[in-house]
C-alpha cells in the first residue's frame, strides 16, 4: 500500500503531494498525520491525503512512511476538500490551509494531555469484593482503599485523592496492584473552560409566533439536508432562541451543529446560555482559551462527544463530523473573514461545509452586511424576518443630538444637555445606562494649544494614542510608549494635553455629574485579564454598577434587561476613515448599540450625539430602519464603483530599506500591467490600477508601498485577482509583500 503525503513545509515548490510506502504493520488513514523522511532530512510532519495500493514510480526511489503521530485521522477527509477550496480560492499552500484544521501545538507535538494516576478496583465474580476485605483484614491501609473505591460509582479514582483522604498510600497501593486487586493508570484530565461562569436559567421559554414560523421553515431543513437562509431579526427579536431550537432539533436528529459567533465579549454570554441548555454536549473554541483547554476542547469534539461547537471564526474548521447546521450570529461582523495567511472568510467556509455535508447554512443579523442582503435578494439565500421585539417590546426612541449646536451655545462638556437629562432620569429611576463611546478612528492623541505641535511615534508615521492607565502615550502600531511631555518639545509651552474623548474622561464625567453613582469601564486596559469580560459582564449584571461605559466591545448582543438609557457620545467617530465601509459600519455599530436599550419591560431610550446629524447612516440607524440604509448604500457603492459591485486588491509591500521597498512595489506593478497589457478584455473591467506610498508610510520603522486594483466583479476578472496574488507572493530580497483582498482601512 502507498499513500499520498502533504508535507509540513510552507512553500510553492513543495505544494505538491510525495508518495510514500505504507511498511507492513503501519495501518493509515486519510487525514493521518505522519512522520516521513524528506530531501535530506530523516524525518519531517506530513499528512496522508490519499491512499492507494498501486503507483508509477519505480519501487527503489518509494521510502517508507516513518510512523504515525497519531492513532486517528488529525483532519477529517472533509476538511481536507476544505483545505483544498481554501487553497484554489486564497492561492495559499495546501500545507497552510491544511494547518488550519488542528491545533498548532500539535505540530512538533508541542502538546499532550493532561494525565494523572488513577486506580481502578479489580473485581469479578472469583475476586469478589467480601473476599478482598477478607484478604486484607490485617493491613488496614489496603482496607481502606478497598472501601474507598467501593463506595465511588465506578470503582475509580484519582491516586492523589485517594492519598488527600487516607494519607499516603502508594506502597499499600502497589501492593494491591502486584495481588491485582486494583489496576493504577494514567487517566487523562479534561481542561475545562468556564466551569466558574454561573449558568443561567435553563427552562424553555414559549416561542414567539415570529420564531415559530421561522423555524417551521428551519427545521423542515434541517431533516432535508439542504437550505441556506438569512435571518433578518431586529435586536431584541429573539435570535439566540431560535438558534437553541434549531440546534437541539439537529442534535436530535444524531448531527452536530456550529454556531460562530463574532467576538469575545459575546462569548461568555452565548456560551453560558448555550451550556444551560446544552450541558456537557456543548464545546467551546475560541481564542482566549488556554493552549490546552483548546486542545482539550478540540479532541473532545474530533472524538465525538459532543453536538454543537460554539466558538469565533475559527471554530468553522471544527472536526465535527455529520454537520447539519452552521449558524454566523451577527454575520455582518468584519472579524468572520481573515486577512493573515491564508485570507478565509468564515461565512463562505460555512457554506462550502453545508454543501459538502448536506447542512443547513443560517446566517443571522440586526444589520446583515450589504453582500449578504444583496444575495438573498438575487435568492441565493431565503430571506427570514424577525421584524418585531419579543413580547411586543417596541424598539428604543432614538434623539438625535446635533453637537455643532451645543458647541455653539457654548457647552464645551462631553455631554449634551439632553443627554444628561436622560441621564438623570435613569439613574433616579434606579434603571441601568450604557454610554458608548466610539474609539476607533477617534485617537486621543496629544497636542500642543500654543503651536499645534502633535506627538508622533519615532518609528511610524502616526500619532501617539494616550492612555490614561500608567499616564503614558502609546503607539498602536508598534507598541511603544512614551511619557505624557510637559513642556512641548517645540516650542516649550505648557498648554500641551491630550484632545478626543476616551472612556475614562466619559466616566470623569459621570463621576462629576453623579457622585456616588458606581460605575464599570468595559474596554482594553480593563479587559486584559483572561475572563476579564465575563466578569465585567457579571458584575453589571449584578447591578454592583449603575452606569457603564465601553468601546465597540459593548456594543454587540449584550442583552441586560435593566438597561433603559444608551448614551453614544460620539456616533460619527468612525464616518472619516479611509474604509469605504464607514457608512455600513456606522450604521452597524449604531444600531446594534441602540439595540441595547429597553429589552425588558420598560421602553428604552437612546441619545446619539453627533457632528452629522444629517448623514443617512445615522438618520436611519436612529431608525433601526435597515432596509432604507441598505438601498441608500448600495446607491452610493454603484455610483463610486465599490464592492459589491467591483473588488479591491491591494498588495502591501514593506521594507527598512526605502528604494528597495519602492523598487519592489514599481516592479510588482509593472507585472500586473503587462499582464493587462496582454488581455484587451480585461481592461474595460479596471477602475483604477495604481501604485503608490501607503497612508501610513512607516510603521515599525519599515517603508511601505502599495500597487492598488480595483476591478469589477465579475467572473472573468478572477484571474487579475489571482495575478494580483502571485505577484505578491514573489520573494523579493529584504522586502515583505502581502496580498489582501477587500481590506478594511487602508492604512
Ligand atoms: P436578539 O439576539 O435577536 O437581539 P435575544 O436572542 O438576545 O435577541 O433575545 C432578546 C431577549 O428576549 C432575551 O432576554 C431573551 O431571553 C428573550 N426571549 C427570547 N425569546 C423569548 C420568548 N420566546 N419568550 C420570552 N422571552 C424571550
Ligand atoms: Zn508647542
Ligand atoms: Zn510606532
Amino acid at each position: 500500500m502507498y499513500c499520498q503525503v502533504i508535507v509540513d513545509i510552507a512553500h510553492e515548490d513543495v505544494d505538491r503531494v510525495f508518495i510514500y510506502r505504507i511498511p507492513e504493520g503501519l495501518t493509515l488513514e486519510v487525514g493521518m498525520r505522519v512522520h516521513v523522511p524528506f530531501g535530506n532530512r530523516k524525518s519531517i510532519e506530513g499528512i496522508v491525503v490519499e491512499i492507494t495500493d498501486s503507483c508509477d514510480l519505480p519501487e527503489a526511489r518509494i521510502k517508507d512512511v516513518k510512523e504515525a503521530l497519531e492513532d486517528y485521522p488529525a483532519v477529517l477527509p472533509e476538511l481536507i476538500g476544505i483545505a483544498q477550496y481554501i487553497k484554489a480560492h486564497s492561492f495559499c499552500t495546501l500545507t497552510q490551509a491544511l494547518r488550519l484544521m488542528y491545533p498548532a501545538q500539535m505540530r512538533g507535538q508541542r502538546i499532550h494531555e493532561k494525565k494523572q494516576q488513577a486506580v481502578q478496583l479489580l473485581l469479578n465474580e472469583e475476586k469478589t469484593y467480601t473476599e478482598a476485605l477478607e484478604k486484607q483484614k490485617r493491613a488496614p491501609r489496603r482496607y481502606a482503599i478497598l472501601e474507598e473505591l467501593h463506595g465511588t460509582e465506578n470503582g475509580e479514582m484519582l491516586v492523589s485523592e485517594l492519598c488527600e483522604r487516607l494519607g499516603n498510600c502508594r506502597d499499600a497501593l502497589r501492593n494491591l496492584e502486584k495481588s491485582q486487586y486494583v489496576s493504577v493508570y494514567e487517566k487523562e484530565l479534561q481542561r475545562k473552560p468556564y466551569t466558574e461562569i454561573e449558568s443561567l436559567s435553563a427552562k424553555d421559554p414559549v416561542l414567539t409566533e415570529q420564531q415559530q414560523s421561522v423555524l417551521e421553515k428551519i427545521i423542515p431543513a434541517i431533516d432535508n439536508g439542504k437550505g441556506q437562509f438569512l435571518l433578518y431579526g431586529v435586536t431584541g427579536s429573539g435570535k439566540t432562541e431560535v438558534f437553541i431550537r434549531a440546534v437541539r432539533h439537529t442534535a436530535r436528529q444524531g448531527k452536530t451543529a456550529i454556531v460562530l459567533v463574532p467576538e469575545i465579549a459575546l462569548t461568555p454570554q452565548m456560551v453560558s446560555w448555550f451550556r444551560s441548555r446544552f450541558g456537557e454536549d456543548a464545546a467551546v473554541l475560541h481564542s482566549r482559551l488556554s493552549i490546552g483547554e483548546r486542545y482539550d476542547e478540540w479532541r473532545r469534539i474530533r472524538r465525538g462527544e459532543v453536538h454543537v461547537v460554539i466558538g469565533a471564526r475559527s471554530a468553522i474548521f471544527a472536526p465535527l463530523s455529520n454537520i447539519g447546521l452552521i449558524i454566523v450570529d451577527e454575520e455582518h461582523e468584519q472579524s468572520y473573514s481573515s486577512d493573515r495567511t491564508p485570507q478565509y472568510d468564515a461565512r463562505v467556509i460555512g457554506q462550502q461545509r453545508c454543501l459538502r455535508s448536506r447542512a443547513v447554512l443560517l446566517l443571522a443579523s440586526a444589520t446583515p452586511s450589504m453582500r449578504s442582503f444583496a444575495l438573498a435578494g438575487r435568492g441565493d439565500y431565503t430571506l427570514l424576518e424577525m421584524p418585531e421585539r419579543v413580547k411586543g417590546r417596541s424598539l428604543p426612541d432614538v434623539h438625535i443630538i446635533d453637537m455643532r449646536k451645543e458647541l455653539s451655545m457654548g457647552n464645551k462638556s462631553v455631554f449634551s444637555g439632553q443627554l444628561l437629562t436622560g441621564l438623570t432620569r435613569c439613574i433616579e429611576r434606579g434603571k441601568q445606562a450604557i454610554l458608548f463611546v466610539n474609539r476607533r478612528g477617534y485617537a486621543t492623541f496629544v497636542s500642543c494649544r500654543n503651536c499645534g505641535y502633535v506627538v508622533h511615534c519615532e518609528h511610524c508615521d502616526v500619532t501617539m494614542t494616550f492612555h490614561s492607565v500608567g499616564n503614558v502615550l502609546r503607539c498602536h502600531y508598534c507598541g511603544q510608549e512614551m511619557p505624557v511631555p510637559e513642556i512641548c518639545p517645540e516650542c516649550g509651552s505648557t498648554h500641551i494635553k491630550y484632545f478626543g474623548v476616551g472612556t475614562q474622561r466619559v466616566e470623569d464625567e459621570v463621576h462629576k455629574y453623579f457622585p456616588g453613582v458606581a460605575t464599570l469601564r468595559m474596554d482594553n486596559d480593563t479587559t486584559q485579564q483572561k475572563d476579564a469580560h465575563a466578569i465585567l459582564l457579571e458584575r453589571f449584571r449584578r447591578h454592583e454598577a449603575q452606569v457603564m461605559i465601553g468601546t465597540q466591545m459593548i456594543a454587540k448582543g449584550l442583552d441586560f434587561p435593566d438597561v433603559t438609557m444608551v448614551g453614544i457620545v460620539a456616533a460619527d467617530a468612525m464616518l472619516n476613515l479611509p474604509d469605504y465601509r464607514a457608512a455600513e459600519r456606522t450604521f452597524q455599530l449604531l444600531t446594534q448599540v441602540a439595540g441595547r436599550a429597553g429589552r425588558a419591560e420598560t421602553k428604552g431610550e437612546v441619545f446619539l450625539q453627533t457632528y452629522a446629524p444629517e448623514h443617512y447612516s445615522i438618520q436611519t440607524a436612529s431608525r433601526q430602519d435597515y432596509r432604507a440604509f441598505y438601498e441608500s448604500e448600495m446607491a452610493r457603492r454603484r455610483q463610486t464603483k465599490y464592492p459589491p459591485f467591483t473588488v479591491i486588491v491591494r498588495n502591501v509591500y514593506e521594507s527598512l530599506d526605502e528604494n528597495k521597498v519602492h523598487e519592489a512595489a514599481q516592479s510588482g506593478f509593472d507585472l500586473i500591467q503587462t499582464f493587462f497589457d496582454r488581455r484587451a478584455y480585461l481592461q474595460k473591467y479596471i477602475i483604477y490600477l495604481r501604485v503608490m506610498p501607503c497612508p501610513i508610510y512607516r510603521i515599525q520603522d519599515k517603508y511601505r508601498w502599495e500597487v492598488l486594483l480595483s476591478i469589477v466583479d465579475l467572473p472573468v476578472c478572477e484571474e487579475a485577482i489571482g495575478k494580483m496574488s502571485e505577484i505578491a507572493g514573489i520573494p523579493v530580497d529584504s522586502v515583505a509583500s502581502v496580498c489582501q483582498i477587500n481590506p478594511s482601512g487602508l492604512m
